[in-house]
């Protein structure tokens, strides 16, 4: 892994500037380079280093690691990838010598400022050191601005160095070099954490003709309109995770060539979620660009490669996604593809899904199914849950286990999860017209929690209907917690207050600790069908879902036992003083007419 300093990430612009905006930005640049800039300092004496962090703190410097056993130095350089070194020339075990040869012996260190710190005023000493590869030298005892002084020298010289090695001047984005680092690193945490990624080259066809015809200075401004726009494509999350370059995020877009990009897609699923990244890319590609007044259009062609179906070998991974996106510019009518024809498949699969289901909402093709929650002592309909299924023209009936998640990855889930809650409370107010007396259920996704405005949208629907709010419930998952606790308990609460119940659906299969029971605002728990299938081999089973029950009864909550389909498990629930059930042995979720029928 290169240790890459660079000033932060901010357009090349400033050329065009005013000279006093030109110096705010000048500032801020070394501002955030002190900021970010990891020094490390090896020395036997604790005292020196403090004393020497205390003077660069006072200069704005905020990362250090200090090591005071040099045998340990050579490691910890590796771990830490640190921007600058301040080395102690005379410590027992490994001396200051033998700790600047071999960084200078390594391929990955060789580049790392070192700046040595001795009491020895000796020239001798001094010319040795510089003969091992010193940058620098400051004698001991240290004057902090002369400190400040050689530090910042030496930093702003790396990151000037830097950036003509490792990054592009048109774009500003990192190069082929630093690419292959990048790659390299990912692969690796990729193997560790076991999860797949996704190389996608990106190819400019005809900008050749634009060069061509503009010359040098127009077609740079086109290829860095392209790069803007493709860097729009890319999520926050899909940037390299922590820990790449001593925790500083970094940008996942490289430029490989003069027309050709490459993103490293780190951390995906499956990998053929690339194929939605890629699509939107070639959606803002594909709208002209101005080449001085003159709109000139280029033509994108993706190729993704995948590990660990394709090659764990960096090298190998990016000849398959160069591969794959020549093949796309030959085969013509396709502009990306996977090298895999395997993933080829299911991408095409998975676009076909998601453009049908797009449709679905506004061709009626989706409806709900209504399956009873009974009450155990008196066997009698207590609510219903409403849950989706998709009437697909062709494909018959297709269960929400089929598309939820895709309509999850594709934000196609708040539309969708706003057509539901609609419809149920239609069905509310409908059923209260007749005098049918129902509560009824509504599953919300995770991501309808977190992405769209979801209390208003309830609120809005509720008052739409004229229905009364206490007949409807709100099923959520303890996925909702992952990702901001604090927050998910604020929006519950809201919700709470528009009038509807709040169900756990799937308790006791998520992450969530049992003491945020005390905190959630609930009503009912739902007890996962995993455990209820397993009653009656499983002792353990047994002991959670009595737990449960009875956890449930001292926080004053409802509790629904899911997946009931055995008498055998309604006689156990009965025991324990279960409230209500749901399951095939009552009732299969069926359409509402079929219930009416039931409940006659
Ligand atoms: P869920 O909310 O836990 O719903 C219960 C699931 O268990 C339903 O599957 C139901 O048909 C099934 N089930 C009920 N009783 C039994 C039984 O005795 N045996 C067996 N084997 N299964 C039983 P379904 O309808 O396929 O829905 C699956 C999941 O899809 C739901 O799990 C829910 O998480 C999600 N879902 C359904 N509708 C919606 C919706 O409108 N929005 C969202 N976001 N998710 C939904
Ligand atoms: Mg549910
Ligand atoms: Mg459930």
């Amino acid at each position: 892994m290169l240790n890459v300093t660079r000033y932060e990430d901010q357009e090349s612009e400033a050329t065009q500037l005013s000279p006093q905006a030109a110096s705010i930005l000048e500032k801020s640049k070394e501002l955030a380079l002190k900021e970010s800039a990891m020094i490390m300092m090896v020395d036997d004496e604790p005292i020196t280093m403090e004393v020497v962090q205390a003077f660069l703190e006072d200069a704005g410097y905020r990362r250090f690691t200090l090591v005071e056993e040099s045998r340990l130095a050579i490691e910890q350089i590796h771990n830490t990838r640190p921007d600058i070194l301040l080395l102690d020339l005379v410590m027992p075990e490994v001396s200051g010598f033998d700790i600047l040869r071999e960084v200078r012996q390594s391929p990955q260190l060789r580049h790392l400022p070192v700046i040595i710190l001795t009491s020895s005023s000796e020239p001798e000493t001094k010319l040795k050191a510089l003969d091992d590869g010193a940058t620098d030298f400051l004698a001991k005892p240290v004057d902090p601005s002369e400190l400040a002084l050689r530090v910042r020298n030496t930093l702003a010289a790396k990151a000037y160095q830097d950036q003509l090695a490792y990054y592009d001047p048109v774009t500003n984005l990192p190069n082929r070099e630093l690419f292959l680092d990048r790659l390299e690193f990912s692969l690796r945490q990729a193997e560790r954490h076991k999860h797949n990624l996704a190389l996608m080259h990106i190819n400019l066809d005809r900008f050749k003709n634009v060069y061509d015809t503009f010359g040098p200075g127009v077609s740079d401004q086109v290829i860095r309109q392209a790069a803007r726009r493709i860097r729009g494509c890319i999520r926050e999350i899909d940037l390299l995770g922590q820990g790449v370059n001593g925790g500083r995020r970094e940008h996942p877009l490289f430029r490989l060539g003069r027309n050709e990009f490459t993103i490293i897609c780190g951390q995906m699923e499956k990998a053929e979620n690339a194929a939605t990244v890629a699509c939107r890319i070639l959606a803002v590609l594909d709208e002209p660009f101005d080449a001085e007044g003159t709109n000139v259009s280029l033509k994108a062609y993706i190729g993704i490669a995948s590990y660990p179906i394709d090659s764990a070998d960096s090298a190998a991974l990016s000849r398959c996604a160069v591969n794959a996106s020549a093949q796309a510019l030959t085969e013509g009518g396709k502009r990306f593809g996977f090298y895999s024809d395997a993933l080829n498949t299911r991408s095409l699969q998975r676009l076909q899904l998601e453009s049908e289901l797009r449709r679905a909402i506004d061709n009626d093709e989706l409806i709900l199914h209504y399956q009873p929650k009974v009450e155990v002592a008196s066997n009698r309909i207590t609510g219903v849950e409403a849950l989706l299924r998709w009437q697909h023209p062709s494909g018959g009936m297709v269960p929400p286990g089929k598309f939820i998640g895709l309509a999850e990855e594709t934000g196609l889930i708040v539309p969708i999860g706003d057509w539901v809650l609609k419809e149920a409370c239609r069905q509310i107010a409908e059923w209260q017209r007749r005098g049918i007396q129902l509560h009824v259920a509504v599953n919300l996704s995770a991501v309808q929690f977190h992405k769209s405005d979801l209390v208003a949208t309830v609120s809005r629907v509720i008052g739409e209907s004229k229905i009364d709010p206490k007949f409807l419930t709100l099923e959520l998952t303890e996925s909702l917690f992952m990702e901001d606790a604090d927050l998910a308990i604020e929006t519950m609460g809201r919700l709470m207050l528009l009038g509807p119940k709040i169900a756990m659906d799937d308790f006791g299969t998520g992450y969530s600790s049992l003491s945020y029971l005390k905190r959630f605002p609930l009503n009912q728990l739902k007890i996962d069908r995993s455990f209820i299938s397993d009653l009656e081999h499983s002792q353990q089973s047994r002991a959670l879902v009595f737990a449960i029950v009875y956890l449930a009864q001292q926080f004053d909550l409802e509790v629904v036992a899911e997946g009931i389909e055995e008498p055998s498990q309604l006689e156990f629930l009965n025991q324990i003083g279960c409230d209500t059930y749901q399951g095939f042995l009552f009732s299969k979720p069926i359409p509402a007419a079929e219930l009416e029928a039931l409940l006659e």
